[in-house]
């Protein structure tokens, strides 16, 4: 009998064992297995990495390779454009077959395409891959898909459960001596100056990681997420965000532990409900992209495109930075900077700081967080601009100017995070501790603060800044 010839396994964004139907499929021949991920940076359309998610790939490669090895299979990287590289390594192991999981996004579709003419004679599958329900499951009348989060959300859920996950191989047959390149040799972490720190002080990426970070949350950080979703100064969110993004691990093994959890616990119910709705704007995010693949540099709303933006570099510096004087948004900035991430409140408020207060492009923040997001998303981080520039679907009323100081006192009331991030305040009483200008000079005095000297004065006023906002979206609806 003439053994199998190999199957190539292609990784993407879905860089894990378990519930990875393409893995799953290639397994079950019996095959020899080879996996290989690309580092595609010519294929047009696709979005290089920024430098935060480039670190985190590095180390959920190099995760995934101790898993594949354990296991018995090749994990092959190599750099190039995905058609050629493939076609390559197919001729060199004489595959059979080549398995990927879909990615719903346009280029990368384009990509998949031009892998499976490139491969002429051999067999390809494609598996679903990276969303709860395919975007054609759900269209309007004119076969698009849905504008609006509630009714996209309630269709979702009115398709009932997304398939089970399928298990990780226990055992791979893996073939020996193919040439690969070394992970450190594509340079994704960075080294002169090493900026990573807090990213490795704050995380660990890869595939196990995911799953306990999970089970662990359902555990016991659910209860209450309804609630204390809102409140940086609580760890009361999963911190799934990368997991997800890189595809550690996969949406539907989230819908499949989240259920399992509320029929054990059915007073976390409510709770669960709200974080699987969560998941369900991820998804919604993702949908939107599929239909609008220029979705990061389009206005959705076209009135958009005479809005009158300004640059203001200086500003736009201080708020990258953390410097504009307002505490909340200086401590978002400053744990993005820090953590790669920054709490979801927070990043509504300091959004909605940087394209109101200071009018400046929703464009120029989208790229900063792009760059600096371990968790930066093709789909969410510009939907999520553009809903709160208030020209993106299911878009925020225009007249919604996020006060940073109100903010700043309800969701952290005690000051506990923003005394956290910008230690410069520390010392003041709560009452001021979200607008230190109003301290007196004796609270700022005894607090260690020489306004605009150890820590800025507000660069906007916000009352101003709301004024200002409000007279230039009045200017586009007039016209
Ligand atoms: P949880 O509250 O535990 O939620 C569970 C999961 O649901 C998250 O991991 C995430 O996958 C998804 N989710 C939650 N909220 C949203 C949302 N508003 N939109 C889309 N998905 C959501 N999220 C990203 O994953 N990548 C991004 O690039 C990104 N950019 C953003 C930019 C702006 C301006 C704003 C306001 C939000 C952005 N978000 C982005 C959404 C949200 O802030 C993060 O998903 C969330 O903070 C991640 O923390 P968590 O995993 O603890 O979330």
């Amino acid at each position: 009998m003439t053994s199998p010839r190999p199957a190539i396994v292609w990784y993407r964004e879905d860089l894990r064992l378990s519930d990875h139907p393409a893995l799953h499929a290639a397994a079950s021949t019996q095959a020899p297995v080879v996996c290989i991920f690309v580092l595609d940076e010519r294929t047009p359309g696709v979005r290089p990495l920024g430098g935060a998610a480039r670190w985190w790939l590095a180390q959920s490669l190099r995760a995934l390779q101790e898993s594949l090895r354990d296991r018995g299979a090749s994990f092959v990287l190599r750099r190039g454009s995905a058609s050629t590289v493939i076609a390559g390594l197919a001729r060199e192991v004489d595959a059979g077959a080549v398995y990927w999981n879909e990615i719903a996004q346009a280029p990368q579709q384009r990509a998949a395409d031009q892998v499976a003419a490139a491969l002429g004679g051999v067999r390809t599958h494609r598996s679903p891959g990276d969303l709860l329900v395919a975007p054609s499951q759900i269209r309007n009348k004119e076969n698009r898909g849905l504008r609006v989060f509630t009714p996209f959300w309630r269709r979702v859920q009115s398709l009932g459960d997304p398939p089970k996950p399928v298990p990780a191989p226990t055992k791979l047959n893996g073939i020996s001596g193919i040439a690969s390149d070394a992970l450190e040799d594509w340079h994704l972490e960075p080294t002169r100056p090493d900026w990573a720190g807090g990213l490795r002080e704050n995380w660990r990426p890869g595939e196990a990681a995911a799953q306990a970070r999970l089970k662990a949350f359902l555990a016991g950080g659910i209860a209450g997420y309804s609630g204390d979703r809102d409140r940086p100064d609580r760890e009361g969110t999963s911190l799934l965000s990368p997991h997800l993004r890189f595809g550690e691990i996969s949406p539907r093994q989230v819908w499949h532990a989240a259920k399992f959890a509320a029929a054990e616990h059915p007073r976390l119910s409510s709770d669960i409900d709200k974080f699987l709705s969560e998941l369900g704007w991820r998804e919604f995010c993702r949908h939107l992209l599929y239909d609008v693949p220029d979705l990061a540099t389009r206005n959705l709303q076209a009135s958009f495109d005479a809005f009158p933006w300004k640059h203001d570099t200086k500003a736009l510096r201080a708020w990258q930075r953390g410097l504009t004087g307002y505490p909340i948004v200086d401590a978002g900035m400053r744990e993005l900077w820090h953590t790669g991430v920054m709490h979801n409140r927070v990043r509504m408020v300091v959004a909605s700081f940087l394209v109101k207060h200071l009018l400046i492009d929703w464009r120029e923040g989208e790229q900063w967080f792009w760059d600096t997001l371990v968790d930066a998303d093709a789909g969410s981080n510009p939907a999520n601009w553009q809903w709160v520039a208030g020209c993106g679907a299911d878009a925020a009323p225009y007249f919604r100017v996020f006060n940073p100081i109100l903010q700043g006192e309800k969701f952290d009331p005690d000051g506990v995070y923003v005394r956290r991030w910008v230690p410069e305040v520390k010392q003041l009483p709560d009452k001021v501790i979200h607008q230190p200008w109003t301290a007196t000079p004796l609270e700022l005095a005894s607090a260690g603060i020489e306004l605009g000297k150890t820590y800025p004065r507000p660069i906007i006023d916000h009352k101003a800044g709301r004024e200002r906002a409000l007279a230039a979206y009045a200017s586009i609806r007039n016209a």
